[in-house]
């Protein structure tokens, strides 16, 4: 666990494609954006401990997106906490287990070290274990402290969030940071018109911290470096 800045914290190792989940302190009340890889769901409630928190103030989890790296704590953490679980309408059903995720192509293939994701999200497997979704998001909307961005392209129903108050962005898998600086992986971007469209969205934001789905977060020049992705 990383603490980006006061009550906003980083959470993930090397698994996943290096995936990332973002542990946020709002008052007395705890939100989460995406849960992880298999099994992960111990590491954000040892993160909740060493908060000194209690596992009932986790309140929210949101995801993303529905792929499965992002997917792997959240059954777990909703029955440890009870917290609501969002989704955009489009990814709810993916998450919940009713279907799967939209394939990838398997061309143009990826780096050595993204192709199991690619061959994985191509075939559809392993499955994550799924969990209803109980309240849909969309653009505009408030979860916790955060308004939301509809930023789809990666996924059709791909979301952002974006704290103003804070210059804090997570940016999700229209940014990585691993294994280098990039706009998202390219061959998981479904869309690339709309995840085009999305990052400069994103861009105009000016965010100082940007957290992505893939990588260690974005802490300095966060702006600068989303917009030469974006360019
Ligand atoms: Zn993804
Ligand atoms: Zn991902």
């Amino acid at each position: 666990m990383k603490e980006l800045a006061p009550g906003i914290h980083s959470l993930g190792h090397g698994k996943g494609g290096h995936v990332h989940a973002f542990l946020i302190e709002d008052g007395n009340e705890l939100s989460l954006v995406d849960t992880l890889f298999e099994g992960d769901a111990r590491l954000v409630l040892d993160a909740i401990n060493r908060l000194g928190r209690n596992v009932s103030d986790l309140k929210r989890i949101a995801l993303t997106h529905g792929h499965r790296s992002h997917l792997g704590g959240l059954a777990a953490l909703k029955r440890a906490s009870g917290a609501k679980v969002f989704a955009h309408e489009w990814e709810a059903d993916i998450v919940g287990g009713d279907r799967r995720a939209q394939p990838v192509t398997l061309l143009p293939k990826q780096s050595l070290r993204l192709w199991p994701f690619q061959l994985g999200l191509f075939l559809g497997r392993p499955k994550h274990e799924p969990c209803p979704v109980d309240e849909l998001l969309d653009e505009g909307d408030a979860f916790g402290p955060f308004v939301v961005l509809h930023a789809a392209g990666h996924s059709p129903g791909h979301l952002a969030f974006h704290w103003p108050e804070r210059r804090f962005l997570i940016a999700g898998d229209a940014v990585a940071t691993w294994p280098d600086l990039r706009a998202g992986w390219t061959a998981f971007n479904l869309n690339r018109k709309q995840h085009h469209e999305s990052l400069q969205r994103l861009a105009a934001l000016d965010a100082e911290i940007v957290g992505v789905g893939h990588g260690e977060p974005i802490t300095d020049g966060a702006a600068d470096k989303v917009y030469a992705v974006a360019a």
